[in-house]
């Protein structure tokens, strides 16, 4: 996914269109509120998913040439058959329940975490910021597509991310998300407290803890390197009617960056069921 070098004038005739179109209400500045989904910096363009603003466009972004320079960007194809056994340690989670508390940023709906829920990856220790969804998935698993893909995001002191993907496949109803997906923001800015409602991430992860790790990126702009990726292999299930109360929410599907070249970095499989 990387651009080729661009003559001056579609770039031109590109900016004068971003710049219209940022100028209309539908493409507003970011709240201050609603950051990126996995973002902690800001860039300052708009950005989305659609053909004007899409994927491809983000590099030319003010902040964000990661997104089309980048060797170690994310997602990927995740392919069991090209993996390498993992030895490093299995991240070892501390999940506690969290009220529920969702923001539509326009880019994804984000369940902001309460404090004191973490993961550790041997001696390093990262706190739950909050959690969101793309769709359809950002990665594939053996070149399958699911419905929708689950990002935990975890931050350390040192400015560290570590993301944790989850599958979602159709299936059963999905107790831990069913009472939020009734009330999902359904406007950009908008925000859904349900009164009473908590949840425990614990109940968002597949029984089967293997997983696939690697090096990769944010998957949004500004795209930034040095993320800790572990995609769970088993996926979770929700059931179409969850599913499709998340699709059918506007602007948001599809809301997923293609996969990115590998280059030669390696995906790691960790089998334990621990
Ligand atoms: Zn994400």
């Amino acid at each position: 996914m990387h651009l080729p070098p661009r003559p001056s004038l579609p770039g031109v005739r590109r900016a004068l269109l971003l710049s219209l179109l940022c100028s209309t209400a539908a493409w507003a500045s970011e709240p201050a509120h609603a950051p990126p989904p996995e973002a902690t910096s800001h860039t300052g363009g708009h950005w989305g998913y659609g053909e004007a603003v899409g994927p491809a466009h983000w590099g030319d972004l003010p902040g964000a040439t990661t997104c089309a320079t980048g060797k170690e960007e994310s997602p990927v194809e995740l392919v069991t058959a090209n993996t390498t056994p993992d030895t490093h340690p299995a991240p070892s989670f501390n999940y506690r329940p969290s009220r529920v508390r969702m923001v539509n940023n326009g880019h994804t709906v984000e369940f902001e975490y309460d404090a004191g829920s973490t993961v550790r990856v041997g001696e390093k220790e990262y706190q739950l910021a909050q959690f969101h969804f793309h769709t359809p998935s950002e990665h594939t698993e053996d070149g399958v597509h699911f419905p929708l893909e689950l990002h935990l995001v975890h931050k350390n002191t040192s400015g560290g991310v570590l993301v944790v993907g989850v599958f979602i496949k159709a299936g059963s109803v999905n107790r831990a998300l069913d009472d939020a997906f009734h009330h999902l923001p359904w406007n950009k800015g908008d925000h859904s407290e349900p009164k009473g409602a908590s949840i425990n991430a614990s109940a968002l992860l597949p029984k089967n803890k293997a997983f696939f790790q690697y090096h990769g990126s944010l998957t949004t702009p500004p795209c930034t390197e040095g993320v800790e990726w572990y995609v769970m292999k088993d996926p979770i299930e929700m059931s179409d009617a969850e599913i499709a109360s998340f699709q059918r929410l506007p602007h948001l599907n599809p809301n997923n960056r293609p996969p990115q070249p590998l280059n030669g970095r390696t995906v790691y499989l960790h089998a334990s069921t621990r």
